[in-house]
């Protein structure tokens, strides 16, 4: 699932590439577009894309929202890339490659095209982006929010901090495989209760989930230049980093849970956690 450090820098090269470009043509490619393209506009997600140009693309979350002008009223196109989808800059030359579900023509004579293995992402086309679901309650931006908000907003949760760190509505941009990340920075396990975390466990949290974001970033940006495709994560610490060496201490890494919900983490560097009261 892309997450913060991805789609951020996917959206500053869609910025670069997209952004200024009419929609020249839209093909919705059966059987799997027409399950990730969701009109809420009822003009028709091809008929309404068509001639319209990119404006403005901006991350919020794990959303990518393309604000565009149509027949003289703004609409936006929002992605929602899930488990599996993402975008990619090709030119018509090159092969569709397979579970490619969308493919828009640009003015630029690129193609963007959605590509989802697993088709549960969504593109949603709206007039208001309030109609899209799990964006309205979206909390803060974890770069953007400050440690008193930090603080204050983690305050009524109780359960694990993983799960915690992982909600839309506490702070906004963070799944799976980043909140390992960034526990394993702040030195906490991932299933200590929050209850259970110290005044300094919480601010530790908040600086660590800060810099691995912030790093994250420019070794993303480095490691995907122009290829919004990539996904690259070879410099995570512990995530799908199982029976590895962790970096900081040797100790082979473990694992908890299975497929797209594995937890890894450091068990001498992040004690504690699975033992009852702990
Ligand atoms: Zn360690």
């Amino acid at each position: 699932m892309p997450e913060l450090p991805e789609l951020e820098v996917v959206c500053e090269v869609l910025q670069r590439r997209v952004v200024g470009q009419a929609i020249q043509a839209v093909k919705i490619i059966p059987p799997g577009g027409p399950i990730v393209v969701r009109d809420l506009t009822n003009l028709g997600f091809a008929a309404a894309l068509t001639g319209a140009a990119f404006q403005q693309v901006v991350r919020r979350g794990k959303f990518l929202i393309f604000s565009l002008q149509a027949a003289g009223s703004p609409i936006y196109l929002a992605l929602n890339p899930k488990l599996s989808g993402r975008l990619q800059l090709a030119t018509p030359a090159e092969k569709l490659r397979p579970k490619t579900l969308v493919v828009f023509s640009l003015a630029s004579g690129q193609q963007l095209r959605y590509l989802d293995p697993k088709q549960m992402g969504q593109l949603y086309l709206v007039h208001d982006l309030a109609v899209l679901p799990d964006y309205a309650n979206l909390g803060p931006e974890a770069l953007e929010i400050s440690l008193g908000e930090f603080r204050a907003r983690l305050k009524p949760f109780r359960g694990e901090i993983k799960g915690v760190l992982t909600r839309g509505d506490f702070v906004a941009g963070i799944g799976n495989a980043y909140a390992d990340e960034i526990l394993w920075q702040a030195r906490l396990h991932p299933y200590r209760k929050r209850t259970q975390l110290s005044a300094n466990d919480v601010d530790a949290l908040y600086a660590a989930m800060r810099v691995t974001l912030l790093e994250a970033i420019e070794k993303v940006r480095a490691e995907m230049q122009e290829n919004i495709d990539l996904k690259p994560r070879d410099f995570m610490a512990v995530h799908m980093k199982t029976g590895q060496p962790c970096p900081r201490c040797g100790t082979p890494i473990s694992l908890v849970g299975a497929n797209q919900r594995i937890t890894n983490f450091c068990r001498t560097c992040q004690p504690g956690g699975l033992i009852k009261g702990m």
